[in-house]
């Protein structure tokens, strides 16, 4: 069976083609700049075959034409027709706390989803456009699924996601810690257990990219995770300032009469890594000016390992222990200093980095010695399989 796996936002669309006899990837590629149609443009990939072209996209569904023309057609090929489509797969930023598991999409999961998007205006009505073009580009009879992002914090108990504020707004507008990454969370949190042959251990489970969010997952269920009602919770990323005395909102808000839309994009597109290094939210541009002698690149890099390091000894204490760490993303897969860092402040909780394998990168990987009591993993991450893998089982039943 082969399953189409859609990540859409408003102006671009990621798409794989994945094959579950085998679970081997087929295609992939992405359409950008969907509403300018004189700009748009599909890249798309089939092993070493690369296309590119300029198309026309006014909307969602001549992007969602593009995806059939270059699967079936030209250079790029790999199906003859847009039948051998079983099913489609789509992420989903916000499920709210309606939605714990992927589910079949149907009127009132679309409806769902479009209301949700108070608390992701940038993504979830994105994502119910995608649907609708897909409806009417595949047809209403191929099945589509929906994964949600925060699905699996959504197991986190009051105590993890409420938030000191007055009781009333919960009620009134569900502000509450809703997480975000669930799937890679859960993604590596299961390939771990599948590695050690082990489902009840208490994990620490760190995805380091762009954006960044840790969770302790014990006995297979989140417990806890650093994203909040957004994702920019949490600690220092690449252009997002992670969690702050919110006083230093208010007071920059006062002094500069800047604007929450303004202040919006300075927590959310000018901080972190960017911020205060002044050079780059790339990490790999931020340790090279570090250790090219930058003070500010070099704070930048300790800054955020540091927090990364407070917040793996927090999620200890949460699980009453730790035995295993794993870190995926661009920095958690790549990124042998970050790593080093993150594990000389916490090596208290008991583990042993083995410094020749924590020079591998990008690798699925144990870095701790054999000897150390907690397991110290690398992952390399892998959203889309495990949406087509749920894809799959919900249209099997
Ligand atoms: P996103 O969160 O946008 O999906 P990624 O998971 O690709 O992004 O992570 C991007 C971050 O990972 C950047 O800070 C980048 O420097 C880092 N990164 C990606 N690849 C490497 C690499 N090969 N070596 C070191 N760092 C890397």
């Amino acid at each position: 069976m082969k399953i189409l796996v859609i990540n859409a936002g408003s102006s671009s669309l990621k798409y794989q083609l994945i094959d579950m006899n085998g679970e081997v990837l087929i295609a992939k590629g992405l359409c950008d700049r969907i509403g300018v149609p004189e700009n748009s443009n599909i890249e798309h990939k089939a092993g070493d075959v690369k296309v590119a072209k300029d198309i026309p996209m006014p909307t969602h569904v001549e992007a969602f034409e593009a995806v059939i023309e270059a699967l079936t057609t030209g250079e790029g090929k790999v199906i003859d027709d847009i039948s051998e489509i079983s099913a489609i797969g789509h992420r989903v930023v916000q499920g709210g706390n309606l939605y714990g598991e992927s589910v079949l999409i149907d009127d009132k999961v679309l409806a769902d989803i479009e209301q949700l998007a108070e608390l992701a205006p940038l993504h979830n009505p994105a994502h119910a456009l995608a649907m609708r073009a897909c409806r009417k580009v595949f047809g209403e009879n191929v099945p589509q699924v929906a994964t949600f992002d925060t699905a699996f914090h959504q197991t986190m108990p009051e105590k993890a996601y409420m938030y000191g504020i007055p009781y009333e707004y919960y009620e009134k507008y569900a502000i509450r810690r809703y997480g975000a990454h669930g799937t890679s969370h859960r993604f590596v949190s299961g390939r771990l257990a599948e590695l050690l042959g082990n489902k009840d251990l208490r994990v620490i489970t760190c995805h380091l990219g762009n954006g960044c969010s840790i969770s302790a997952v014990k006995n297979g269920e989140c417990v806890d995770t650093s994203m909040g009602l957004t994702p920019l919770d949490g600690f220092m990323m690449g252009t997002r300032s992670g969690g702050l005395d919110p006083s230093v909102v208010t007071y920059i808000m006062e002094k500069d009469g800047t604007s929450p839309a303004e202040m919006n994009s300075i927590l959310n597109k000018k901080s972190g890594l960017l911020g205060i290094s002044g050079v780059s939210n790339d990490s790999r541009d931020v340790i090279a000016a570090g250790e090219a002698g930058n003070k500010r690149a070099k704070l930048a890099f300790e800054m955020q390992n540091y927090q990364i390091g407070k917040f793996v000894g927090s999620y200890a204490a949460a699980m009453g222990g730790v035995d295993a760490i794993v870190f995926t993303g661009g920095i958690g897969e790549n990124e042998s200093r970050a790593r080093k860092y993150i594990a000389n402040m916490t090596e208290f909780l008991g583990f042993t980095l083995d410094d020749e394998k924590n020079a591998i990168r990008g690798k699925e990987i144990e870095i701790s010695t054999p000897d150390s009591k907690v397991k110290v993993w690398v992952i390399p991450t892998n959203e889309e399989l495990l949406i087509a893998r749920d894809t799959l089982a919900i249209v099997s039943k």
